[in-house]
């Protein structure tokens, strides 16, 4: 396995000069040296050979002892010094201090087919950063974030990607509920890769710290690398450079309200500079319909991450990343017209996408009121969001509306007239709001199944991996990444994932409740 590595991180930015791999706070520096720690008995459960073949790595050689060797820590790469990166963040609201990769180990750069790649591994130990925790994470956790990266990635949502999925070896003590029961769970290691881990949390940092001459560092290497078409570095690029992150984040947010993916802990730390969906914890996808919606035990009562808030998150992240880069802006205004032009593009770009899944694509006056009134009337009754938006693609007349979207309906038996007729006056409006559209029927479904997803990664399906993962059997892991590899296709063998969450996974942990333990 010959890789074309490149140093651009750790060569150009500043890192700690202290060497020992102690817990600490890290300071003027965006980066700490730290080797991932060996483990008892690696094993490679899966690979992503869509990812592998992005690095120019061949499918025989993630065969190999030595690649194995490598996403698992046991080995590092020839010429390259892994490290973890220092960032802060605001968790929940609240400013929190230095995090940093506590349990991520970046490996190194490599550049292929014009693409410069970070490769790195989750759970591979610990670092300066792992504060009091161990550096490790949890096979239930690892599966979670493998599966959902690649079926974000082939989703069309700008994410961090996955290149493999191994075992440790080695035992991690976990307390899943927080209830004072911690067990002994297998230990895990994903591979992570994206073209940059950079984080909100990595400017607020210096900002916070006061360290001007690093944030500007920093800032002035992340448009060089990442943004360079914005030119050389000065007043005016940094505000252009704060306009495309907030645009970025709006549309990834876009994104993941289209196929209804929560993610679960979108704090400061784990919003990506790149607007790439980053940090895969207990994220979930709708299943019936409901902007109250978060799979977050953690966040149970104050539903700060809810489905339905992660819009107004995203502004308020991009305000704090706004206070991060202002001491190098030295001006409100115009990071204030970014902020204020992400609400305009919110309400257009919101009501563009919702008008996508239901296949209209010219105006009317009325649009807003009838994606509202589908909106609420979705959340009458339990709805599954992928049933009902993929069905709709097969519309043909006001009548049948309501039988079309049977299948969406939790508990269709006790559904009530009135919600019935609820139904069958919004099918009456969107069949008039038809009557001007210029697309055959034909032609508008096709459209619509490219927006709708017929599959997407339910929890009860990750969970169901994880089970006969950890009794050994890994071939559903695998089913599933087949699966996804097509979430807007009709896969008649894959028929059975088209279906509601079943009523076993309605309260399981797991399910339908996640925590931060992983
Ligand atoms: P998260 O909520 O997963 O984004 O994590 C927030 C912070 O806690 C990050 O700085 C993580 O690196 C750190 N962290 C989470 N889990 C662990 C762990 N098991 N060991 C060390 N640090 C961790
Ligand atoms: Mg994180």
């Amino acid at each position: 396995m010959k890789l074309q590595i490149k140093d651009t991180f750790t060569k150009n930015l500043p890192a700690d000069k202290i060497l020992e791999n102690s817990r600490r706070q890290v300071t003027e520096a965006v980066f700490s040296f730290a080797n991932p720690k060996k483990t008892k008995a690696p094993k490679v459960l899966h690979v992503s050979q869509e990812m592998a073949s992005e690095l120019g790595i061949s499918e025989e050689e993630t065969k190999s002892e030595f690649f194995k060797k490598i996403v698992t820590g046991n080995e590092v790469y020839p010429n390259t010094k892994p490290f973890a990166m220092c960032y802060g963040g605001h968790q929940f609201g609240n400013w929190a201090g230095q995090l940093g990769d506590g349990r991520a180990i970046n490996l190194f750069e490599v550049e292929h087919k014009q693409k410069n790649w970070k490769v790195q591994l989750k759970g591979a130990g610990e670092t300066p950063y792992s504060r009091t925790a161990d550096g490790l994470a949890v096979l239930r956790s690892s599966v979670r974030e493998y599966l959902c990266s690649e079926a974000m990635y082939h989703l069309g949502i700008p994410t961090t990607r996955a290149l493999s999925l191994s075992l440790s070896g080695d035992d991690v003590l976990r307390d899943v509920l927080y209830d004072g029961n911690p067990a002994y769970e297998k230990g895990a290691i994903v591979t992570r890769v994206a073209t940059s881990f950079l984080r909100f949390g990595n400017y607020e940092i210096f900002a916070a710290r006061k360290d001007i001459k690093n944030l500007k560092i920093l800032v002035d290497y992340t448009i060089h690398h990442h943004f360079s078409h914005l030119g050389n570095p000065s007043k005016e690029t940094y505000i252009q450079f704060f306009k495309e992150v907030s645009e970025r984040t709006l549309a990834m947010i876009i994104h993941w309200q289209r196929v209804g993916f929560v993610h679960g802990v979108m704090n400061t730390d784990n919003m990506s500079v790149l607007g790439l969906t980053i940090d895969f914890g207990p994220y979930g996808w709708l299943e019936g319909f409901d902007f109250g919606w978060t799979p977050n035990t953690t966040d149970r009562q104050h539903k700060r991450y809810r489905y339905g808030n992660q819009p107004n998150i995203g502004l308020w992240n991009l305000y704090q990343l706004a206070n991060a880069l202002y001491p190098i802006i030295q001006e409100v205004a115009p990071l204030e017209a970014v902020l204020n032009q992400y609400k305009i593009d919110f309400e257009q770009q919101s009501l563009e996408m919702m008008k996508s899944k239901l296949g209209l694509y010219t105006s009317d006056e009325n649009d807003t009121k009838l994606m509202q009134n589908l909106e609420d009337t979705l959340q009458l009754v339990e709805t599954d969001m992928t049933i009902f938006f993929r069905s709709l693609s097969n519309f043909t007349d006001a009548e049948s509306g309501f039988q079309l979207i049977k299948k969406s309906f939790y508990d269709f038996d006790t559904i009530s007239d009135e919600v019935k007729s609820q139904w069958d006056s919004w099918f009456q409006k969107y069949a008039e709001r038809l009557q001007i559209e210029r697309l055959s029927s034909e032609e508008r479904k096709e459209k619509m199944d490219t927006v709708n997803p017929k599959y997407v990664l339910r929890n009860y399906m990750s969970q169901l991996a994880i089970d006969a993962a950890d009794k050994g059997d890994y071939s559903l892991i695998d089913e599933l990444y087949q699966l996804l590899k097509k979430p807007y296709s009709e896969q008649p063998k894959y028929e059975k994932w088209f279906a509601k969450r079943p009523e076993w996974a309605r309260n399981k942990v797991g399910c339908s409740m996640l925590s931060c333990s992983s």
